[in-house]
């Protein structure tokens, strides 16, 4: 796609999304990892649903939000809100720690390897990584991806050009939501 045409593409979807927002009343929104795990404990102790907890203050675009009601007695709710300011967080660990270490299982590290990059991208890849994601979230291109009680992932196409000067690779990456726009990267590499 060229740069016009992919300007154009985002602003068009940028005037015709439709955000909502998840509301879960009377509890707080869970902004941390810690806070989400809480959440977790008390969906153990509690009658409350930890997986509502941790949608509480979420926003998707309409479409692609979570079914409600989640179970029985759900009542939580959404709300339509004008637009979302993204925010996009991603551990450089997730490269210097994971990506990058090699695994007999799933080495991601050759993959990453093939296109060009080592660790020393990992910096690189973490701005790439935030400056993609935060864009295709704010304009509603991702796609639900697991739902549990620590809340709602997404999955986001991130694409990278090989240095070797092969054009091009796209792949899945999968974020957590957080509440008002914020996502926060788990998985750097999915299958296609
Ligand atoms: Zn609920």
């Amino acid at each position: 796609m060229s740069d016009l045409k992919r300007i154009n593409d985002y602003a068009r979807k940028m005037f015709s999304t439709n955000w909502v927002k998840w509301v879960h009343e009377g509890t707080k929104p869970a902004d941390t990892s810690a806070e989400k795990s809480a959440n977790v404990l008390i969906g153990t102790l509690s009658k409350h649903c930890a997986m509502c907890l941790n949608l509480n203050g979420c926003c998707f675009v309409k479409e692609k939000c979570p079914q409600k009601p989640l179970h029985q007695n759900c009542h939580c709710y959404t709300i339509n809100i004008p637009a979302i300011t993204a925010k996009a967080d991603c551990p450089i660990e997730k490269f210097t720690k994971y990506v990058f270490v090699s695994s007999l299982i799933d080495d991601k590290r050759q993959l990453f390897e093939l296109w060009g990059y080592d660790i020393m991208d990992s910096k690189y890849l973490q701005q790439e990584f935030i400056k993609q994601a935060k864009l295709a979230y704010s304009v509603g291109d991702y796609e639900l991806g697991l739902l549990n009680e620590y809340g709602q992932r997404i999955n986001i196409a991130i694409t990278l050009n090989r240095k070797d000067n092969n054009g091009q690779v796209t792949f899945r990456s999968g974020w957590m939501v957080y509440p008002n726009g914020k996502i926060v990267l788990t998985t750097p590499y999915g299958r296609k």
